[in-house]
């Protein structure tokens, strides 16, 4: 099939599922059944499979997910293996031009022996005239080919220096959500990591903040989707402002959001937990397009310290626990791993 007709055939299969499945006929969600149905990228296919074939009605928040995961990550490996075929091809043509060169060199120092052969006879002025200018003529020849790749050098060492700040570009593209612009799951965790490598070897502090939006279901169920993201913007932007340089405020998934906090005991890190939670707490909601008021948001925080022989995983499910506790008594509310011991107990006792 010629290819404007397969596009075109694709086109009109990814229309029909989207009609099939109630999905808002938008350009993004058309991008995401279009991917679909070329079967070109195996985790959208392994995501809407199932519910496309049984004609299942797919949720925004679902296609939303979708397209953070599969697609930033498909543009960005697009882009690195772009430039990383620029790069080659600069460094083809620098070898290309070092290969001549070593010719050309080759060449020169022909001429120079077939010279001092002929030198070792007797020679008349004339002759030793002549070969003087056959000299200076192959070494200035040599002299212009050494500048024309003094030249070619440097433009291709300039285009290596471009496509390696495009390539870091991407790489930074690679770790931020694309949604509130703050770190994303994959730069918190190799960040985690870091962290616990560096309290191994240092002993200094490191503390935890697992954040979870209070009722966010109904709020989107409300207002709808894309006023709900805009809630996280909001809430990313709240945690951004309260922590330091050194910090690492992150989007975990969904409507969940965590900071590493470095150099932080878990009093500090329960405190500066409340700190955000009355931030986002003191924002007024107001719908810019229609002025209505949304009213207010709430999070609730579990917080825990990292201890001796923690691996990453236990000190996110320790924080998470405390975060589940903070949930069933209330929410709005920082829960603490003290706090968690004390409720040990007494449910023991
Ligand atoms: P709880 O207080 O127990 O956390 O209640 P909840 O409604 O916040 O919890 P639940 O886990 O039931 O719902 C989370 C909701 O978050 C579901 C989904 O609609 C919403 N959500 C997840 N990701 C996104 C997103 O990227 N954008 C928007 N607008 N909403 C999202
Ligand atoms: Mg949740
Ligand atoms: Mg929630």
């Amino acid at each position: 099939m010629a290819s404007q007709e397969r596009e075109q055939a694709l086109a009109k299969t990814a229309i029909a599922l989207m009609g099939d499945c109630s999905v808002p006929p938008t350009p993004d969600n058309f991008e995401l059944f279009y991917l679909y149905a070329s079967g070109d990228n195996a985790a959208i296919s392994n995501a809407l499979g199932e519910l496309v074939r049984k004609r299942s009605p797919i949720s925004t928040s679902l296609l939303n997910d979708l397209r953070a995961r599969c697609l930033t990550s498909e543009r960005a490996a697009k882009t690195v293996e772009e430039v990383g075929s620029g790069i080659s091809e600069a460094l083809d043509v620098v070898l290309g031009k070092l290969e001549a060169a070593g010719k050309h060199a080759g060449d020169y120092g022909r001429a120079l022996s077939a010279a001092s052969g002929e030198l070792g006879d007797d020679q008349s002025p004339d002759g030793v005239r002549k070969l003087v200018d056959g000299l200076l003529g192959a070494t200035r020849a040599m002299e212009t080919r050494a500048k024309n790749l003094e030249d070619e050098l440097q433009r291709s060492s300039q285009q290596v220096t471009e496509l390696k700040v495009q390539l870091e570009d991407v790489r930074k593209e690679t770790r931020v959500d694309a949604l509130t612009g703050i770190a994303n799951r994959k730069a918190f965790d190799s960040e985690l990591q870091a962290a616990v490598n560096d309290f191994r070897e240092t002993g200094v502090p490191v503390s935890l903040l697992m954040c979870d939006i209070d009722f966010f279901k109904s709020f989107n169920d409300t207002w709808g989707h894309q006023t709900g993201d805009q809630v996280l913007r909001l809430v990313a932007t709240c945690l951004s402002e309260n922590v330091k340089g050194r910090d690492t405020a992150a989007r975990y998934g969904g409507e969940e959001f965590t900071v590493i906090l470095r150099q932080t005991a878990l009093a500090d890190a329960i405190n500066l937990a409340n700190q955000i939670r009355s931030t986002v707490e003191g924002k007024k909601l107001v719908k810019k397009s229609t002025g209505d008021i949304l009213g207010r948001i709430t999070i609730s925080i579990g917080v825990a310290e990292l201890r001796r022989g923690d691996a990453p995983e236990l000190l996110v499910r320790r924080a998470d626990t405390c975060l589940y506790r903070a949930k069933h008594t209330g929410r709005n509310r920082v829960v603490g791993e003290t706090e968690l011991a004390v409720q040990e107990e007494t449910d023991a006792a």
